[in-house]
C-alpha cells in the first residue's frame, strides 16, 4: 500500500476527464475550466506541544469547481496529504456531486500530520487552528465551503469544527451548516455515519442485479454467496463488508496496512472489527488465516474486491493480477489510470468511486439542508395521532373506493422517523444514480462504467457553467 511520489490523482482524474471528453463535444475553453481547480489555499501554522516544544503542521483546502455553490468535501488527516491528492480529491468530489445529482462544487482539506501521533487535547487544537486558517480566509461558511470527514477525521473532529466557526460568526443564523458529518448531539444527521458503507452495498447490490452484465462476467444475479474481499476496515470499509454481508455475501478477505485476514468460511465482520479495536490489528485473530503482506489479498480468487482505504492501491504493477471479477471502489481514486486499462482490458468490471462512495456526500446534502431549516426531522416520528386522522384516512377512503390495509394506515399515521427518511433517500439517490450510468454506458456504446461517469457528471457542469455565463 505504499505510496508513490510520482503518482499524481489531480493528473489522473484530468486524464479521465479527456477519456470522457472524446465522446462529447465540448468547447475547449469549456473543458479546461471544469478541469481545474479554481482556488487552492496551502498554509502552515503552528501548535504546541504539552512539552511547550511547538511544531509547524501544512494544511490544504481546494475548491475545484464553484459551478454550484457552496462546495463540499471531507478532511483528511494523513501523512500522506500533498498538494496533488487534495487536488485530486477535490476535483473527484465535482464530480461525485454531479453524478447523483446534489447540488454542490467539489472541495477537499487536508493536514499533513499522523493522527494517531498525537493525543485527543493536540488534535482538537489542530483541528481549531486549521479550522480559524479557514474562516480567515472564506475557505468555510455554509454558504461558501462545507467541509466533512474524511480518511483520519470523523464526528469528532466535525464537532470542534462547528464550535470555532460558532466561537467566530456569533450572529450566523446558518452557522450549524458549516460542516456535516457532527455528532448528533451537535446537529448531525441519523445514519451519516454509516452512509458511505452502505451506499457502497446499494451501489453493488445495484450493478449484480443487471443480468447481462452479470451474465456476460460468468456470475449469477445478486448479492447471495459472492466472495468479496475488502481492503480497509475503517469506517467506510466497515460499514460496506457489514451491509453486504448482511444481504448474504460472503466476506472471504480482509486486508489492512498492518496485515489481513483470510477465511474461505466466511469472516464475522463486527468480531473482527472489535478485535482489530482491542488489538490495534488483526493478529493473533483466531479464526483464518493471519496474512501479514496484506497486498497480497488483492491478489487472491473472489468475485468482488472492494478497495475502502486509499488511493492508487490497484497499479499497473498488480493490475494484471487481481483475479476478482468485479472491482468496487469504495475509496477515492483506488485504481489509477494505467491500471484502469489493463483491467479493462481483462474484462473487469470496475464501479467508480465518484458513483459508488457518494452516500456519505448525499447524506451530508441531507444533514446541510436539515441545518439549514433548523428542524430537527426525528421529531417527525409520531408526530401524529392515529385518531387525530383516522377521519383524514376514512374520507380519502371513501373518496378514492380503495380501502387502506392496517398496515398501510399504521405506517402512515406513525410518520417516518429521520433515519427512514435518510436511508429512503440515500437508496433512492444510489439507485437512479445507478440506472442513469449504466443507460450512458449503453448509449454510448462504452465499456467503461467510469468514463459513462464521466461523461454524466460532465454533461450536467457544463450545463451549470454555460447557463451561469462568465463573468464579467
Ligand atoms: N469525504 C467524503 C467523500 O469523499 C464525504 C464528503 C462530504 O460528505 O462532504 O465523499
Amino acid at each position: 500500500m505504499a505510496q508513490n511520489q510520482e503518482y499524481s490523482l489531480f493528473e489522473d482524474v484530468c486524464s479521465f476527464v479527456d477519456d470522457a471528453a472524446q465522446h462529447m463535444e465540448l468547447h475547449p475553453g469549456l473543458l479546461e475550466q471544469i478541469k481545474q481547480c479554481n482556488s487552492i489555499y496551502k498554509f502552515h501554522f503552528p501548535v504546541r506541544m504539552d512539552d511547550g516544544s511547538y511544531q509547524v503542521v501544512k494544511g490544504y483546502r481546494v475548491q475545484h469547481s464553484h459551478h454550484k455553490l457552496p462546495v463540499k468535501g471531507g478532511i483528511r488527516f494523513s501523512e500522506m496529504v500533498n498538494e496533488q491528492e487534495v487536488m485530486g480529491l477535490a476535483s473527484l468530489m465535482t464530480f461525485k456531486c454531479a453524478m447523483v445529482n446534489i447540488p454542490f462544487g467539489g472541495a477537499k482539506g487536508g493536514v499533513n500530520i499522523d493522527p494517531l501521533a498525537y493525543n485527543t487535547r493536540q488534535l482538537e487544537k489542530i483541528t481549531r487552528r486549521y479550522t480559524s486558517e479557514l474562516i480567515k480566509k472564506k475557505f468555510i461558511g455554509p454558504a461558501i465551503d462545507v467541509p466533512a470527514p474524511d480518511y483520519g477525521t470523523g464526528a469528532r473532529e466535525m464537532a470542534w469544527i462547528v464550535d470555532t466557526y460558532e466561537a467566530f460568526n456569533p450572529e450566523a443564523i446558518n452557522a450549524k451548516a458549516c460542516v456535516t458529518g457532527k455528532p448528533l448531539s451537535q446537529h448531525g444527521i441519523e445514519g451519516r455515519t454509516e452512509a458511505t458503507g452502505m451506499g457502497v452495498y446499494i451501489g453493488i447490490r445495484e450493478a449484480v442485479s443487471v443480468k447481462e452484465d452479470m451474465e456476460s462476467l460468468g456470475l449469477t444475479t445478486g448479492l447471495q454467496d459472492k466472495k468479496i474481499i475488502i481492503q480497509g476496515l475503517g469506517n467506510v470499509g466497515f460499514y460496506s463488508a457489514k451491509y453486504l454481508s448482511e444481504a448474504g455475501a460472503k466476506i472471504i478477505g480482509v486486508a489492512e496496512w498492518n496485515g489481513g485476514i483470510w477465511d474461505e468460511n466466511g469472516i464475522d465482520i463486527e468480531a473482527l472489527k472489535e478485535y482489530q479495536i482491542e488489538n490495534k490489528g488483526f493478529e493473533g485473530y483466531g479464526k483464518g488465516e493471519f496474512i501479514k503482506d496484506s497486498a497480497s489479498l488483492l491478489e487472491k480468487e473472489c468475485d468482488i474486491l472492494v478497495p475502502a482505504a486509499l488511493e492508487n492501491q490497484i497499479t499497473s504493477e498488480n493490475a494484471g493480477k487481481i483475479k476478482a471479477k468485479i472491482i468496487g471502489e469504495a475509496a477515492n481514486g483506488p485504481i489509477t489510470k494505467e491500471a484502469e486499462k489493463i483491467l479493462l482490458d481483462r474484462e473487469i468490471f470496475v464501479i467508480p468511486d465518484m458513483y459508488l462512495n457518494a452516500g456519505g456526500v448525499t447524506v451530508s446534502y441531507f444533514e446541510w439542508l436539515k441545518n439549514l431549516s433548523r428542524v430537527s426531522f426525528g421529531k417527525l416520528e409520531k408526530r401524529y395521532d392515529m385518531e387525530k386522522y383516522k377521519f383524514l384516512l376514512d374520507s380519502i377512503e371513501n373518496a378514492t373506493g380503495d380501502a387502506f390495509k392496517q398496515e398501510q394506515r399504521d405506517a402512515i399515521v406513525k410518520g417516518a422517523s429521520e433515519r427512514d427518511l435518510v436511508i429512503s433517500g440515500l437508496e433512492e439517490t444510489m439507485v437512479t444514480a445507478y440506472h442513469d450510468l449504466n443507460e450512458m454506458r449503453k448509449n454510448k456504446k462504452i465499456k467503461s462504467l467510469r468514463t459513462a461517469a464521466f461523461i454524466l457528471a460532465i454533461e450536467r457542469i457544463a450545463i451549470s457553467y454555460t447557463d451561469m455565463g462568465i463573468f464579467p
